[in-house]
């Protein structure tokens, strides 16, 4: 029997719920096999697909079912780690790099989208981030250097115009960004997968690779109920990578973060919320939403290393959209739920080769619908010799994540960032 999506609102807004790619029987052949159907995996499949390979794309569930199909939809430029956390590894020019990749991340989803006319990926232009303490200067600075250093068109709000754009006394100022944008993930990944398909590529849902033999000229994988030989292989697993390849999982820190949805508001959401745009604060794991159809808010928040869900996450939600929004008191939660990431200690995407022909790429953290874009962009292009510049991403290896230690460390440090932010809202209030 097919796996099923959990209950996000994406799945209850699901444009082709009927199409079901049949799991992997019996024995095949690939030029390249892609593992792990996120927007990681189902872009490198479709990058390499554009320049003729062949390509067969495994996935354990179903298309996206992992972080790509329920997260936040929020598309703009740079990664989870920051900019000062990349220099500490790279040179200017190379953080430059960096950051116009990320950029061209953004332009990959957005011209998918337009040249692929996926209207069921409902792509709202805009993106609001706002602070909760006294930042004009930082703000004003950045906005400045954002425009000198890569020509981004980002406006400075004062506080009075973010709050005739959100009714919230929470917020001090902002900075809006036209070009950024928000859709429905699932939807694009799913027409994503659909134009694979076109293109040639064999995609089986429900094959979940149990064992691999990734060292000789051809590569050997196996699923329950089938096995498939490759001359090369991409590794795109995300958050929900198990054992088969080591070396990853030991990379790897699976972190959660979770939205819920609320009930349709209507009109009483312009009490709270007048922009379309997606909305973020910049705490470290700070809130992240927008406004969906029918005055639905889809509210996300926190990070944490417990993987399974907590039993009041529903509650705990609406709390915080409440400590944000009291206005909206009394407001019903339709659905909740959790997402895994992948996390590396360095914050960067781990792209690269583990061996020849054996790629990866992952860890995208919370930053990803730009950035696996264009993982799977680079990868392609190092598989097909079109250029290196997965190399860019060389510095950032598969450092070891530490173990039980490791999983400590982040939650110690995410328990820290939040201290800071308390601290330094607190001053802004006095
Ligand atoms: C709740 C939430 C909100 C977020 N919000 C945003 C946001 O607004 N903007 C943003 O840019 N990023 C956001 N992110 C981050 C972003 O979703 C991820 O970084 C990105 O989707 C990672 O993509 P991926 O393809 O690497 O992993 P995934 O999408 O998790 O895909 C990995 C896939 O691999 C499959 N798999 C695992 N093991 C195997 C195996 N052995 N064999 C075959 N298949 C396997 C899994 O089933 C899964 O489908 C959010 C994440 C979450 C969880």
């Amino acid at each position: 029997m097919a796996s099923e999506y959990i209950d996000t609102y994406y799945r209850r807004t699901l444009a082709d719920a009927a199409t079901y790619y049949p799991p992997l029987a019996g024995s095949d052949s690939a030029d390249v096999c892609v593992v792990g159907a996120g927007l990681a995996g189902l872009s490198t499949a479709l990058e390499l697909a554009r320049r003729g390979r062949g390509v067969t794309l495994l996935e354990g569930r179903r298309i996206a079912w992992g972080a790509s199909g329920r997260n936040g939809g929020s598309v703009s430029p740079a990664f989870s780690a920051g900019a000062d956390a990349i220099r500490r590894h790279v040179d200017e020019d190379h953080y430059r790099q960096l950051y116009r990749l990320s950029m061209e991340g953004v332009e990959i989803i957005r011209a998918n989208i337009r040249d692929l006319a996926i209207e069921d990926a409902r792509k709202v232009d805009g993106r609001l981030r706002v602070v909760r303490y006294e930042a004009t200067d930082a703000l004003r600075q950045w906005c400045d250097d954002q425009q000198r250093d890569f020509g981004r068109n980002v406006r400075f709000l004062t506080r009075n115009e973010v709050r005739e754009r959100l009714l919230s006394d929470v917020y001090f100022q902002g900075v809006e960004d036209p070009t950024s944008f928000h859709f429905h993930p699932l939807n694009y990944a799913r027409a994503l997968a659909r134009e694979c398909v076109r293109l040639g590529v064999r995609i089986h849902e429900d094959s979940a690779v149990t064992h691999a033999e990734l060292n000789g000229a051809v590569k050997r994988l196996k699923t329950e109920q089938g096995q498939i030989d490759a001359r090369a292989v991409v590794l795109a697993t995300g958050g929900y990578t198990d054992g088969v390849v080591p070396a990853l999982r030991r990379a790897m820190l699976p972190i959660a973060t979770y939205i819920m949805l609320t009930e349709p508001l209507g009109d009483r959401v312009l009490e709270a919320i007048r922009s379309t745009a997606a909305i973020g604060d910049d705490r470290r794991a700070g809130n992240y939403y927008r406004v969906l159809d029918g005055g639905r808010i889809g509210w996300g928040s926190r990070i944490t290393t417990r993987v399974d869900d907590p039993p009041d996450l529903a509650e705990s939600l609406r709390r915080e959209l409440l400590s944000v929004y009291p206005q909206l008191q009394g407001l019903r939660v339709e659905a909740a739920w959790s997402g895994r990431m992948a996390y590396a200690r360095h914050l960067m995407p781990q792209i690269g080769r583990l061996a020849p022909d054996v790629w990866y790429c992952t860890a995208f953290g919370g930053h990803g619908m730009n950035t696996t874009s264009i993982g799977g962009r680079v990868v392609a292009e190092g598989i097909t010799g079109d250029t290196q510049r997965y190399k860019l991403f060389a510095p950032f290896g598969l450092a070891w994540n530490g173990g039980g230690f490791g999983t400590a460390a982040v939650q110690l440090t995410y328990w820290s960032y939040q201290a800071r932010d308390w601290w330094r809202e607190r001053r802004s209030r006095a």
